[in-house]
């Protein structure tokens, strides 16, 4: 029987035959026996094999295994006596499918820092960290699409090159075709990389009622920060008939159900996170998956924040945007709790959000989390045609580039709204990761782009 040893520690059954596949991690020799520390990716754990000397290749090859060689283990499990481990396999036939020189291995046994595993993207997913972030990752990916189509929601992918720049054209990066001439662009207009899916969601929410999307976005906003990529991945759901209230609830759903799913299945992976990276990782995701989020608005964000003797970089006074050291008090030190942050001027938010009747504030949220500040962005959507073009033209925004836009207004218009959950930013809040160059296979920034 050909199984991953994730399922072979749930399921501990003893006495059977099975083959492994993977790769070494550690090697010990004792009296008549050689132990072996096997990982195939499934899960954090090794599987213990023990190799008895007088096994045919013993002398030629399993004495000379070291950390990262690839193996084929065919044996039969058995309870293990020491202490730790359940199972453990007696090697019936191990064959050698790739060695690893020791002397050039980069990943020999022993901590490595994150930094330094930067600057081996291709090798460090073979850590126990980046395994697990990894792992977390991906179920993280699967609980997003679990919730939305629970939900009834489509998922519409929305393109990667585009002509419409959602917010500000500074932090677009352009598309050219090779050989193209300034005059004669390849798409007959400039074209990008997307920043965000929503304008296009807009138009399937309209359709559809309840879409989401999930894919890549990118921005060349020249921030080297620890919660900034060039590339990184966006949620956006967009609902019809969906005002800021139905939004904001909405998303707080998204991040309890997402973070309940990996608190039930990933549970080894988070205890590595809980005990290496985040200390009290745990309790922070419970807390957060059973109690409210706190709600309050921008002017008593504003009013808290300039009533403390704080010193920020910034000073806080009303129409300034929040800045990261502003977002960060209010959920780190205030709070201490996820706070959705609601109703910021219009001066400072772009023109699809919807202007409240004091004339003066935007239907704007932003979630705030501690460790990390802004997660999710969102807002009820400006559904009156004339609001949004004046809108526009206050924002220095063309209507006429927007026109496709302009007649989801002119037909069947509804009240919807939608946000913008940072995937990337997600996962770090999920595993306790400082660096959001540690949370994404290969991470774009600024200078760098390894693999
Ligand atoms: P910030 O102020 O932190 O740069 P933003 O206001 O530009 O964020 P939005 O445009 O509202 O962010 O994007 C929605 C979400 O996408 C954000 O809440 C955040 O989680 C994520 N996000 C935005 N920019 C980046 C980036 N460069 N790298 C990773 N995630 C990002
Ligand atoms: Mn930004």
């Amino acid at each position: 029987m050909n199984k991953r040893i994730g399922t072979l520690l749930k399921q501990k059954e003893t006495g059977i035959q099975v083959v492994i596949k993977g790769w070494v991690r550690t090697r010990r020799d004792t009296g008549s026996f050689s132990f072996l520390e096997i990982n195939d990716g499934s899960c954090l754990a090794n599987l213990q094999i023990i190799a008895d000397k007088n096994l045919p290749n013993y002398k030629d090859e399993i004495s000379k295994l070291s950390a990262g060689c690839s193996v084929i283990v065919k044996g039969c499990l058995q309870e293990s006596p020491a202490k730790g481990q359940q199972l453990e396999l007696q090697v019936d036939l191990l064959e050698v499918v790739g060695w690893a020189d020791p002397e050039t291995y980069p990943l020999q046994k022993k901590r490595h820092s994150l930094e330094f595993l930067r600057s081996i993207s291709h090798l460090r997913p073979r850590t126990n960290a980046l395994g697990a972030v990894t792992r977390v990752r991906s179920r993280l990916s699967y609980a997003v699409h679990s919730f939305f189509q629970e939900r009834d929601f489509s998922q519409i992918h929305t393109p990667i090159i585009t002509t419409s720049d959602c917010e500000g054209a500074g932090e677009m990066f352009q598309v050219r075709a090779s050989g193209e001439k300034d005059d004669k662009p390849f798409f007959g207009l400039q074209a990008g990389l997307t920043v965000s899916g929503q304008l296009q969601a807009e138009v399937y929410a309209a359709a559809l009622g309840r879409v989401y999307t999930f894919g890549p976005t990118f921005r060349a906003e020249n921030s080297n920060t620890s919660r900034h990529l060039a590339e990184f991945w966006m949620v956006e759901p967009e609902m019809a008939f969906c005002d800021l209230s139905c939004n904001m609830a909405v998303a707080e759903e998204l991040l309890k159900f997402v973070l309940r799913d990996i608190l039930s299945n990933c549970a080894e992976d988070l205890a590595l996170f809980d005990k290496f990276i985040e200390k009290d990782l745990l309790n922070k995701l419970q807390n957060v998956v059973e109690n409210d989020f706190v709600h309050i608005t921008y002017d008593q964000a504003v009013e808290q924040l300039s009533g403390l003797n704080e010193r920020f970089d910034f000073p806080v006074e009303w129409g300034i945007d929040l800045q990261s050291e502003h977002e960060r008090y209010l959920t780190e030190k205030l709070y201490q709790h996820p706070v959705i942050v609601t109703d910021y001027p219009a001066a400072i938010k772009p023109f699809y959000m919807r202007l409240s009747d004091d004339g003066k504030t935007v239907a704007a949220m932003d979630i705030l989390v501690p460790g990390i500040g802004e997660i999710v962005g969102g807002s009820q959507r400006e559904e009156r045609l004339d609001k949004l073009v004046s809108r526009m033209e206050e924002t220095g925004v063309d209507p006429h580039e927007y026109n496709w836009y302009l007649d989801l207004r002119r037909y069947g218009t509804m009240p919807h709204a939608g946000f913008g959950l940072g995937f990337e930013r997600l996962v770090q809040f999920a595993t306790g990761m400082k660096n959001i160059r540690d949370v994404i296979p290969f991470p774009r920034t600024p200078g760098l782009a390894p693999c």
